[in-house]
């Protein structure tokens, strides 16, 4: 009784094997393609779309990009637009709490550049200048912006 049945020749070599066969035999084929180990998701990051690679650097860390990011946005002088803003209308105190919010801004953003920058590093893939940017830029304008708004609320109290 050990003829055909139960068999089937696989659809890459050729041999007889047992029809259900999960893999040749033979030749190594997987035969049931969802058992199949399914290709790697790092082979989609090796080659992303065109689109893609306008927006993001290939093969970098995502944390490292959003650690580089977050640093700019850190540095952008919200507490500058409050003072150029506030300062004509001689609201003394809305604009020295406003300026004080806006350093506020600065800092978050600059400690998100921090975390996403470490995440970067502990993430071990490609992108270690942007995370080195990211925790560098990130941390000076946090500590910078703050210094700068207490600096210029201080002296701005004492002109008052
Ligand atoms: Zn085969």
């Amino acid at each position: 009784m050990s003829t055909n049945a139960g068999e089937r020749p696989c659809p890459y070599c050729g041999e007889l094997i047992k029809a259900n066969a999960i893999k040749c035999r033979y030749c190594g084929e997987f035969l049931d393609e969802q058992r199949a180990p399914a290709p790697l998701p790092m082979a989609q990051v090796d080659e992303p779309s065109a689109a893609v690679k306008m927006i993001v650097p290939v093969g970098r860390s995502g944390w490292a990009i959003a650690s580089s990011w977050l640093a700019l946005v850190a540095l952008v002088p919200f507490p500058l637009f409050v003072f150029i803003g506030l300062i004509e209308m001689g609201r003394d105190s809305l604009t020295a709490n406003l300026m004080w919010l806006a350093a506020c801004i600065n800092a978050m953003f600059g400690v998100l550049a921090v975390l996403t920058g470490i995440g970067a590093f502990l993430s071990k893939k490609p992108g270690r200048g942007r995370a080195i940017f990211g925790l560098v830029v990130g941390f000076l304008a946090a500590v910078g912006y703050f210094g700068f708004v207490w600096y210029m609320v201080s002296n701005f109290v004492k002109s008052h």
